[in-house]
This record gives structure tokens, sequence and C-alpha cells, in this order.
């Protein structure tokens, strides 16, 4: 059999991995078997493109030895720091490393068309528009994703507010699309120093698209930039003729629209919305008056009231995750459970810091997914609840989304938690949600705040339901 057969079939295996990983990693209950199996597919892909060397073309042989020695240190070093900063990464950093990732997905394709256009190897015609159409939004979504990353991680705090913003963005645009045009017109025979700025432009771009958007609206950037990468890595992938690349680009690609397409309806907004206005910058929107007071209750008093109620429903957020209080919330539930009270959790599409975060968090505690559910097939339910318990969570409950027109998260879906008959929120202190806004639903007569560590505060509850067990 000759190399070139093995290799396409390689690719063919490759191919077909990565699609039923994908699917698989649609439930919950196969996802951590769906992600083994891409991950199979991206060895044997990686495993085939050194099937290259047997026989490599005649031009390329003299470059052979430092470039398979290149190849190998790259994967040495690539595999050794993946390897080491997935096992140290705390849950709470998992945002920012996916986003960091994704950014390096876009870099990498954005690296090939230099490649392919400094070195003037890209096929003129589509091949060479296609070259130019990945470094472009590779190049993007590197720098934009590195933003996300350092807003995600707390970096970078401030959201960019230029007045003209908007005008200096679509310039900067235009100004691509026509070096680009430029590019593929002179079937890419183009100055050296025209490819420099078209990428340090595009790079600077990804930096002006991601600066100004703000708070609740980073989930839609973040996988808005899952989708750029794949786009970028699927043109490249036709630029190099390796249906690998065109294959797992192309399934990045699509799964990283819809997921845009969700995180965008989730938070009521067009995408144009949320990358064209200065939506969902945190800080100066008025608040208006919030009358009431944050009413503290001690955690175990909390927990003996959802003993005795017959249906609680929970709403957890990000606070959860930084307390990796998950095992001990199922710890308490399972024991009002056992009480004969009726348990749900309401999952808020954007609550924690990346898509899904609360279901990957509930599935490691073991939370059967029966009893989980989404925003859309839960809020009705709120009226019928003796208790919300709202744990680490802000933004995704706070009712300002509803009725605050200047609130930078006015027209958000919220979870309805507020119509329960009691509202405990759990939360260390004072502290605002990840867009910065007040929230009055702690204000209201029927919520009271048990302040602490999630973590401890559950521990708390667990005891007083316990040792009430034990008086009885
Ligand atoms: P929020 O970020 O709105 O609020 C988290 C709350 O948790 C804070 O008010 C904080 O209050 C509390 N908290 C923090 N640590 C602890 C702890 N150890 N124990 C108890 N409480 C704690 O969370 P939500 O999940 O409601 O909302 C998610 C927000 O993040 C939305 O604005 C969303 O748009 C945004 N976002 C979501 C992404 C996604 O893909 N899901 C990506 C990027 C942003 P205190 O400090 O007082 O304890």
């Amino acid at each position: 059999m000759n190399a070139a057969l093995i290799i396409d079939s390689a690719y063919f295996v490759a191919a077909f991995l990565f699609i039923f990983g994908l699917k698989r990693m649609s439930s919950p209950v196969t996802a951590s078997t769906g992600i083994r199996w891409a991950g199979l597919g991206m060895v044997v892909a990686v495993l085939a493109s050194f099937l290259y060397v047997v026989d490599v073309e005649p031009d390329a042989r003299p470059f052979l030895t430092t470039n398979v020695i290149l190849a190998v240190i790259a994967l040495v070093l690539g595999l050794g720091w993946a390897w080491w900063s997935g096992k140290k990464v705390a849950m709470t950093a998992m945002p920012q490393m996916v986003a960091l990732y994704n950014g390096m997905g876009g870099g990498a394709a954005a690296a090939i068309a230099a490649i392919e256009l400094f070195g003037g190897k890209a096929h003129v015609g589509v091949g060479l528009a296609l070259a130019v159409l990945g470094g472009l939004i590779g190049s993007i979504s590197l720098s934009g994703s590195l933003i996300a990353w350092g807003k995600l991680d707390g970096r970078i705090n401030k959201t960019l507010r230029l007045a003209g913003l908007q005008a200096i963005n679509g310039t900067l645009l235009l100004v691509l699309v026509g070096i680009g045009a430029y590019v593929v017109y002179a079937h890419g025979q183009v100055p050296v120093a025209v490819l420099a700025v078209f990428f340090a432009l595009a790079l600077f771009y990804g930096v002006m698209m991601t600066m100004p958007i703000g708070g609740a609206d980073m989930p839609v950037v973040i996988s808005l930039y899952n989708a750029f990468t794949g786009l970028a890595v699927g043109f490249e992938g036709y630029v190099l003729n390796n249906p690998a690349l065109m294959i797992a680009g192309m399934v990045v690609g699509s799964a990283g629209t819809l997921l845009t397409l969700l995180m965008a309806k989730a938070m009521n907004r067009s995408v144009s919305n949320v990358l064209f206005s200065n939506f969902g910058a945190a800080g100066d929107e008025q608040q208006g008056e919030i009358s009431g007071s944050m009413k503290p209750v001690d955690a175990g008093d909390a927990g003996i009231n959802m003993r005795y109620a017959s249906k609680v429903i929970i709403a957890p957020g990000y606070g959860l995750a930084v307390a990796q209080a998950q095992h001990k919330l199922y710890e308490f539930v399972k024991l009002i459970q056992d009480a004969g009270v009726e348990v749900k959790f309401a999952i808020h599409p954007v609550a924690g810091r990346m898509p899904g975060h609360m279901n990957v968090l509930l599935a490691e505690a073991g939370v059967p997914y029966d009893i989980i559910y989404d925003m859309e097939d839960i809020n009705n339910e709120f009226k019928e609840a003796d208790v919300a318990i709202v744990i680490g969570a802000n933004d995704t409950v706070n009712p300002a989304a509803r009725t605050n027109k200047s609130s930078p998260i006015y027209g958000m879906p919220i979870l309805n938690v507020d119509q329960a008959k009691q509202v405990y929120v759990v939360k260390r202190g004072q502290g605002k949600g990840y867009s910065g806004v007040e929230n009055e639903l702690f204000f209201r007569d029927n919520c009271n705040m048990v302040y602490g560590d999630a973590q401890k505060v559950m521990v708390a509850m667990i005891q007083a339901v316990k040792s009430l067990e034990g008086g009885h």
C-alpha cells in the first residue's frame, strides 16, 4: 500500500472519530467517552502527518530532517504543556483555559496562512482567497481570545468605551477587506510589508473587537471565537489540501456557530447587537433606587426550613464553582429528598463562566440528569416552589434584566427565583456578578441572605438537618 493511501485512510478514520466523538458529547451521559474518541481521532490525524516523510516531494527533501525534528519538538512542548496545565487547572479557571486553547487554534490557522502567503505558495484563485480569509479570521480569533482570556481571568477589568469606536472598527474592517482583496487580485505577488500590515491589523482588530464587550455578553463572544477558529482551520485545510484539517475545522466551525446562536438567544440578543453596540458594558448604568434591606439568616435555619418544604428549586451559579460546593450541595439535596422534599435544579444557559459550566459541575457531583432542568423548562415552576435557593448566582437571577432599561443585562431572560414563596441567596458578601450590576432581588421581602462560602454554608445546612433527624 502506498503512503498516500494510508494517509487518506487515516484521515478518514480521524474524521469519523471526530464526528462520532462529537455525537457522544451531545449527552452528558456519554460525553466523557465522546471526548476520548475525538482525542483518539486527533492522535490518528497527527500520526498520519508523519507519513508524509515516506514520499515527500523532491524539492522538500533537503528540509525533511529539520522539519521532522521541529515537528517533534513542537509536539513534545505542546503535549507537555497541555498535560501539565490540564492537570493543574482549577475548575474555576477552566473557561480561561478553553479561551486560551481556542485562541491557539486560531493562531495556528493564521500561522499556516502566513507561511503560505509570505512564501508565495498559496494557489491562485479560491485557494489564495481562502488562505487570506483564514489568515484574517484566525488572527482575529487569536488576539480576541487572548483578550477574552484576560477578561475571564480578571486580568483585564476595563471595558473599552470610546466615542466613535464603532466607526473606527468599521474602518479597520474595511481596510482589512481591502488589503485582502488586493492580495487576491495581485495573485499573492505583493510586497512583504503589505502582508505584515495585513496580519498586524487583523490582530489589532481582534483586540478592538473584544475590548468593548463587557460583562454579561462574554459568552456570546467566546463561542463566536470558537466558530471563527473552526472556520479558519477549515479554510487552511483547503489551502493545504488536507481533508482532516478541513473536516475538523468544519465540525468546530459549525458547532461553534450553533453555540453562538444558542448563547445569543439565551441572552435575548442578536449577535450583531453584542458585537456592534456597547451593550453588556459594566459600570455606569443608572441603577435606580433599590428599596428594602438585605436580611441575613443563619445557614442552619435556612437548611431546616427547606427540610420542611415540599418543593425546592436550586439555582446554581459561578460561586458554586468557586466554592467547589457541588458535592456538599448534592449531599444536602439527598438528605432533604429522603425527607420527602421534591428538589429540582434550574440551569441558566449562561450561568458560570463557560457554556455548560453548571452541567459539568453537577455531573461531577453525580447529580442525576432527570432533576436538572433548562431555564425554559422550569421557569414556570418557581411560583409553585416553597423555596428557591440561589447558590453563587447573581446576574442570572437579577430582576433588573426584566425591568431596568438602563441595565447592561436588560432583556436577558432570568431564572424566576423571585416568584418562589421564599428565596435564599447563598453568597460570601456584597460581591456583584460578572456584569457588575447591583441585584434588587436581595432586597425583596421574600428574600433572605445566607452569607458565607457556599461550601461552608452547605456543611452547616447538612449538620442542621442531620441534628434534627438525630433529635427525633
Ligand atoms: P455571577 O458571576 O453573576 O455571580 C456570582 C456570585 O457568586 C457573586 O455574586 C459572588 O458574590 C458569588 N460567589 C463567588 N464566590 C463564592 C463562594 N465561594 N461562595 C458563595 N458565593 C460566591 O454568576 P452567574 O452564574 O449568575 O452569572 C454568570 C455571569 O457570567 C453572567 O453575567 C454571564 O453572562 C457571565 N459569563 C458567562 C459565561 C458563560 O459562558 N457561561 C462566560 C463569560 C461570562 P460574593 O462575592 O458576595 O460571594
